[in-house]
């Protein structure tokens, strides 16, 4: 059996691998293929490319997309995306921006609460342009100011805590049409994570490609769920590890392995999207 991880990050954005040891760690579990869907970014896409090529893996260029749809937060995953695609690249600068100031903000609100954490040392540790909560959390963590991740997010950062600041979130409409403009195929992630169900036939109406069934925090029923809903409307179904590296955990990628057979089908409809709109075909 041939295997696929549709859903990785590195550290280009809040993961701790490399493209590189991203793809060395995909052989060790015996991938065939997998795609970088790194947060609000396209930048470790061409060396993890590079890197699949040598090892005679498929890959698949991605970003992750927060997006919202009548106040729900949803993530969009969008798949064999041009990385070079300027009005992408424009709209994902000003994301990547908001997540910088936002990181101040974070900062900031943490240290009125007597915690004297520096912004430089969460600049130092993410050293990249799509910085996020996980770097904050890895900051007070390497500090000394909390005892681990955990403790960061639940005192601090999570959702409605002191310190969590929202992001600039896309319309799911414009994401969907963002992603396709630029040659890509959008599949709306882990739903059941956001539960979201109720967005899901405005979001077909608006050209949703696919979801994501199969995700680490998804249990079987779910997965099973997803799997009915995306033949009641005719959605491609993926799937991945959403491996952030050296987390908290080991490593998540190997633990979700996507039979191929859905890889092959997304290639085929990136292949078929290409000849209804071949303006918005990769140069
Ligand atoms: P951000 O995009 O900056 O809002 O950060 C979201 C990321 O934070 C997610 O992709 C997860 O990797 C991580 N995350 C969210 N909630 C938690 C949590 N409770 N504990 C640890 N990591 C979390
Ligand atoms: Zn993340
Ligand atoms: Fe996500
Ligand atoms: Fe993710």
């Amino acid at each position: 059996m041939k295997y696929a991880d549709l859903h990785l990050h590195t550290n280009f954005s809040d993961g701790t691998f490399s493209p590189e040891e991203l793809v060395s760690y995909a052989q060790r579990f015996d991938l065939s293929c997998i795609a970088l869907t790194d947060h609000d970014t396209v930048e470790g896409c061409a060396r993890a490319a590079t890197a699949c090529d040598a090892a005679g893996m498929e890959f698949i260029s991605g970003t992750e997309l927060t997006a919202e749809h009548n106040d729900t937060e949803l993530h969009l995953l969008g798949y064999f995306v041009d990385t070079k695609n300027e009005k992408l690249l424009t709209e994902i600068a000003k994301f990547q921006t908001v997540r910088q100031s936002r990181i101040h903000e974070m900062v900031a609100r943490i240290n009125e609460m007597g915690v004297p954490l520096e912004v430089e040392s969460v600049f130092a540790l993410a050293n990249c342009k799509s910085p996020g909560r996980p770097h904050v959390a890895r900051a007070l963590v390497k500090a000394g100011l909390v005892a681990n991740l955990d403790e960061a997010f639940e005192r601090f950062l999570k959702k409605n805590r002191p310190a969590w600041v929202p992001k600039k979130k896309v319309s799911a409409l414009e994401a969907i049409e963002l992603i396709h403009q630029a040659g890509g195929l959008a599949v709306m992630a882990h739903p059941g994570l956001n539960r979201t169900d109720d967005v899901i036939p405005a979001l077909v109406e608006a050209g949703l490609d696919g979801i994501e069934c199969f995700h680490t925090k998804h249990s079987t029923a779910m997965s099973e769920r997803y799997l009915l809903i995306a033949e009641k409307y005719r959605l491609l179904v993926t799937g991945g590890s959403d491996c952030h590296g050296f987390s908290k955990l080991k490593p998540l990628i190997g633990t979700v392995k996507l039979p191929y057979e859905y890889a092959e089908r997304l290639f085929a409809a990136k292949k078929s999207a290409d000849k209804k709109h071949p303006a918005a075909v990769a140069k």
